[in-house]
């Protein structure tokens, strides 16, 4: 059953019985520092002050506050040198999102509903929860020290989609077709050659139908039309619960041993995004 949790309790709920009250030999919970860096760009400026204001990355502490670290995690907004980019960073334990990051996804969202009635509130929430918590998993996957098979990248992006789709449907509805139409407008700027195929990340086409896949294997009843619209081929969406439980067992089974026992603040993650949708 979904119901309104964050990060901890969603892991809690898909371990087992019992595993989550036992220790690691973790000796403390070290702490996770949020950083807002001051803008550099002129265009950075206005976005610097909402993020800080809205306390976004204090929001995502809270979110993942459950989940306990032997090493300090800082989270970071930061002005990149007009990058439009976000990534985690072993040496510093450091999750680094791009001010230029946050500003593309705004340019990206529509002003109005798109043809496929995609919100700009959607596609701007969705999007940014999204890379967030793309980050955090690798960072968690580096300071918890947890096994992977794979390529990363679609680990941190399983780690992702799981965890928005445990909000509540239309929470979870909203942020898959937000993010949704942020892939559909980069496989739109994509060409396949050989240096893309060569990367560690997906092709934004591949990303998008392992989500819409994870989704409608999660909540056939919220996702069912993906399938019946055609957005996620038939073929591909037969296999997919045993996709979503094959994620979703092994995410428990690797987080089992490192959450605060009783779980963590029971927060809406997208909550602190909400701000960013400009009426
Ligand atoms: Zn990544």
């Amino acid at each position: 059953m979904r119901c309104l949790l964050g990060l901890a309790a969603f892991l809690a709920a898909l371990t087992p019985a019992g595993a989550a009250t036992r220790r690691d030999a973790s000796p403390r919970d070290a702490p996770i520092r949020v950083a807002y860096d001051p803008p550099i760009l002129a265009t950075d400026v206005a976005i610097h002050r909402e993020l800080k204001r809205r306390r976004v990355l204090e929001g995502l502490r809270t979110a993942i506050g459950g989940v306990r670290l032997p090493h300090p995690l800082t989270l970071r907004l930061s002005a990149c040198g007009g990058a439009a980019d976000a990534w985690y960073e072993s040496r510093s334990r450091t999750v680094t999102v791009c001010y230029a990051y946050v500003l593309d996804v705004q340019a990206r969202a529509p002003a109005e509903p798109s043809h496929a009635g995609v919100s700009r509130r959607d596609a701007i929430v969705g999007p940014i929860a999204q890379v967030f918590l793309h980050e955090v998993g690798h960072a968690l996957f580096d300071i918890l020290d947890v096994p992977l098979l794979g390529r990363e990248e679609d680990a941190a992006d399983q780690f992702a989609a799981l965890v928005l789709l445990e909000l509540p449907p239309a929470q979870a509805r909203g942020a898959v077709e937000g993010i949704a139409h942020l892939l559909r407008s980069h496989a739109s700027e994509e060409s396949v050659e050989e240096v893309l195929l060569a990367d560690d990340h997906g092709l934004a086409l591949q990303r998008l139908y392992n989500l819409l896949c994870l989704a409608y294997g999660a909540d056939r009843r919220t996702f069912g039309d993906l399938v019946e619209s055609g957005a996620l081929p038939q073929t591909r969406a037969g296999q997919c619960a045993a996709e979503y439980h094959q994620a979703a067992y092994s995410l428990g089974r690797l987080f089992q041993h490192h959450l605060r026992v009783g779980g963590g603040e029971r927060t809406r993650i997208p909550r602190a995004f909400r701000w960013m949708v400009r009426p």
